[in-house]
């Protein structure tokens, strides 16, 4: 810690926090960004007049630099230094130091625009331009007026392009922290692999077999690989002879990976031991492993991108732009020269990789957040003039509030409804906050938050969650009541009801292949939605939240229909010759029932005429996941409603494309339409 770059920097840093309420800082990955800016400023007495609040993108990242804070300041975890993610708040009335994931922070401020409990805000990470980042920039612009005598406003980045954001705030300092990076030897392959796990396997064994000392850190693109590489590399490494080369220890990182085996990469390597890191995009800046004197690039990157014009989101491996190619060999530079293997040429990187990654507000779905804007209904913020560092297109928030006024959120001029405002109090995406909200009214809330709490734990749920398992999830515990054919979504509830049934068995869950940390987070998700819920739905709570399971054909059929009313923008009606469906929303399109659904597509007769789907995926062709029968007598109101939708009334009279005018940056949103909102499951 004593020779962080950042350190040197201090008496400059604070003497310019001081002077400006907004400050952008730029340093390299490790340069101790995260953990001492902080920290300087607690010393330094800023933490008397409110919390240092620091955001993160990633929970992982929130998490562990927490940890690291608190211990490097001697406190308990929870106690001066604290953290607060989507379900899980590890803070008390003794927090001055608060890391907290963006979403969290956006959350937040519905309850406190002002966000007074807080005399510092730090958004750290700026460079993976998050949706929710981008928002809060936007946010801060205003904060910053309202309370320019007692708030401090600090932006913090690897790569950002620095000027940009300063001149976002008014020409604000740009303070810069050199980093000591040693240099890095950068070699290119003379072509792209066929097969980038075995080049990057067999890059690693040559590392191990030929270089000296130091670590490996292997980019690759998701947990699927990441399990792939890590068992291939075992079987390599022990079929080496003994005593050709030194001892090894392998290590994946991810953001799936239980916390205790997250810090495992923290933990000093043993001597005369190499230690090689599998890891995603979560190594190239959220954290930084020591050590590392190799690092393996694949060139390639997982990244969710949602297609307004289709509804579709598609989960695609895309090459990496130059920014993160750079930071990627940045990691092998620090603590001596390094070396990065690029399995690609050259070329590749000139030509073909993009200069920066494309901002998740141009990739995302932006239904949450038009939401979340139009809830905010702030008298003092010009809305017509939301601000965003770089706008969204007229399609994505076209497609937001049409999604948006199908389930009610908001009305047919744009204005948020009373139902809209309840949902967006919710920390849920907007069709699973709008399903509660209906399942309160029909008697079904108990089973909706469930079945919520089970798609927000989904990727946690399953042992080992790779593509055979999540196959195994179609064969539902064999004891479970019929009923599931309905389903995914019985099928979830049903597996909760059943664990439910059996005390929270820990037996159960091993036998039934699902792991029990993620069903215990069900647990505790459920019990929090339910107590937002006592808080939102105020008197008008349906009473049946903490009922027991009761098999019920009934509440079944209820939930499906408040299901169909969340997801109105996500029905399906059969095409027998097509052996699939069409989608009902805004355009339609032929896809199929996902093979891990509970739904049998091998059973022709066996499909429901009418489904609604959680999610429309590209994967080999165009998938809905989580797929549940409803009712026609459901659907035809919806598909009314469809026909009467107004773009031009909703997004208060013009197009947006025509809104445009403030500048390159400024996109025009009338008071009563708004945008934007907390996405998946980054918080
Ligand atoms: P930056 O934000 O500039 O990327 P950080 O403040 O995250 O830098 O990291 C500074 C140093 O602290 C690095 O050497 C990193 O390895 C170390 N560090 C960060 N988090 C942890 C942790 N949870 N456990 C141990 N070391 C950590």
């Amino acid at each position: 810690m004593a020779n962080l770059p950042i350190l040197r920097f201090e008496e400059k840093i604070v003497e310019t926090v001081e002077k400006n309420p907004v400050v952008v800082i730029i340093g390299e990955t490790g340069s101790g960004k995260s953990t001492q800016l902080s920290q300087m400023l607690y010393k330094r007495g800023y933490t008397n007049s409110g919390v240092i609040a620091v955001t993160q993108p990633r929970r992982v990242a929130a998490v562990s630099v927490a940890r690291r804070v608190a211990q490097e300041l001697g406190v308990q975890l929870g106690e001066e230094v604290g953290f607060a993610i989507r379900f899980e708040d590890r803070t008390s009335e003794k927090t001055r130091i608060k890391y907290l994931t963006d979403g969290v922070l956006l959350r937040e401020s519905l309850s406190n625009p002002e966000l007074d409990q807080y005399s510092v805000i730090i958004l750290d990470e700026a460079h993976e331009r998050s949706l929710n980042t981008d928002i809060l920039l936007g946010l801060m612009k205003r904060l910053i007026k309202l309370r320019a005598s007692n708030l401090k406003v600090l932006i913090t980045s690897a790569t950002l392009d620095g000027e940009k954001v300063s001149r976002f705030f008014s020409s604000c300092p740009i303070l810069t922290v050199p980093g000591k990076l040693f240099p890095v030897e950068i070699l290119y392959s003379s072509e792209r692999p066929k097969n980038y796990i075995e080049s990057s396997l067999k890059t690693a064994i040559d590392i191990h077999v030929r270089e000296p000392e130091g670590d490996v850190l292997i980019f690759m693109t998701g947990q699927d690989d990441i399990e792939k590489l890590v068992s291939k590399l075992e079987e390599k490494i022990l079929g080496l002879a003994k005593g050709s080369c030194m001892d090894a220890i392998i290590l994946p990182l991810h953001g799936s990976l239980p916390p205790e085996m997250q810090v495992r990469v923290f933990h000093p390597a043993l001597p005369d031991c190499r230690r090689f890191i599998v890891a995603t995009n979560i190594a190239e800046t959220s954290l930084t492993v020591d050590g590392v004197v190799y690092v393996v690039d694949s060139g390639y990157v997982k990244q969710r991108q949602y297609n307004p014009s289709t509804g579709m989101y598609s989960l695609d491996v895309v090459p990496i732009s130059k920014v993160q190619a750079n930071q990627r060999a940045g990691r092998a530079g620090r603590t001596c020269p390094g070396k990065c293997y690029r399995l690609y040429p050259s070329m590749v990187y000139h030509d073909d990789f993009l200069d920066a990654t494309v901002p998740e507000i141009q990739r995302s779905s932006l239904a949450g957040s038009v939401l979340y804007l139009k809830s905010l209904d702030l008298p003092d913020i010009d809305i017509l003039k939301f601000n965003f560092l770089d706008p969204p297109s007229s399609e994505s928030l076209e497609d937001a509030l049409k999604q948006l006024y199908l389930i009610d959120a908001i009305d047919d001029n744009g204005s948020i409804t009373s139902v809209g405002r309840t949902m967006a109090e919710l920390p849920l995406e907007p069709s699973l906050s709008r399903t509660l909200l209906e399942a309160n009214e029909c008697g079904c809330l108990s089973q909706a938050l469930t079945v919520a709490a089970m798609l927000s734990a989904e990727t946690t749920l399953i042992a080992g969650r790779s593509k055979s398992t999540e196959k195994k999830r179609k064969h539902p515990p064999s004891d479970l009541p019929d009923g599931s054919g309905w389903g995914d979504h019985i099928q979830l509830l049903q597996i909760y009801e059943h664990w439910d049934q059996t005390d929270y068995s820990v037996d159960w869950c091993k036998d039934n292949n699902l792991q029990v940390r993620g069903m215990m987070f069900v647990k505790d998700v459920r019990k929090q939605l339910s107590q937002i819920m006592q808080k939102v739905a105020k008197g008008s709570l349906d009473v049946r939240t903490s009922e027991r399971w009761k098999e019920s054909r009934q509440a079944y059929r209820k939930l499906r229909n408040a299901l169909s009313v969340g997801y109105a923008s996500q029905l399906a009606e059969r095409m027998i010759r097509h052996n699939g469906y069409r989608t009902l929303g805004f355009k339609s399109q032929l896809v199929q029932v996902h093979p891990s659904s509970v739904l049998r597509t091998d059973e022709e007769g066996m499909l429901p005429n009418y489904v609604v789907y959680h999610e429309l995926i590209a994967t080999s062709r165009p998938f809905m996941r989580n797929v549940c029968a409803v009712e026609m007598s459901w659907v035809m109101p919806i598909l009314k409603k469809l026909e009467m939708i107004n773009i031009n009334k909703l997004s208060g009279g013009s197009s947006q494309s025509e809104e445009r005018s403030e500048g390159e940056n400024s996109i025009l949103l009338k008071k009563d339409v708004n945008t934007g909102g907390p996405p998946e499951d980054r918080d």
